[in-house]
């Protein structure tokens, strides 16, 4: 399977190839690590939104759910997940506020998934 896309990290818009065989993914294209990095992002096999719960403190629970913004690859989910079991929250917190901001540098933020007052 090929795919391309144009990448959005800078306005050099470098056009990248991934190509899917049963064993192996490969890319190219891209000029920097951040390219990689959207690459793996557009690689919809591999990434997928990570929910989980962080800690809640001054709460009436423990935990607040939330969710990443953005399809994180997967090689990255499990250091995401521990980030965010690892983060404290203080209520109270609005829907959609921004728990971490670009997690682990993927562009994608993680945000509480519900109102906690
Ligand atoms: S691969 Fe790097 S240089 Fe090319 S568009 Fe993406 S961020 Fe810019």
């Amino acid at each position: 399977m090929n795919k391309l896309f144009s990448c959005q990290g800078c306005k050099n818009n470098c056009t990248i190839e991934i190509t899917k065989d049963d064993e192996h993914i490969k890319y190219n294209g891209y000029k920097c690590s951040k390219g990689l990095s959207y690459a793996k992002l557009n690689s919809a096999e591999e990434s997928k939104i990570v929910t989980a719960r962080a800690i809640l403190t001054n709460g009436k629970m423990s935990k607040i759910p939330v969710r990443t913004t953005r399809a994180i690859p997967s090689y990255l989910i499990a250091d995401v997940i521990k980030l965010i079991e690892n983060t404290k929250v203080e209520a109270p917190v609005e829907k959609g506020t921004i728990v971490i901001k670009n997690v682990l540098n993927t562009g994608a933020d993680v945000i509480a998934q519900r109102r906690v007052v």
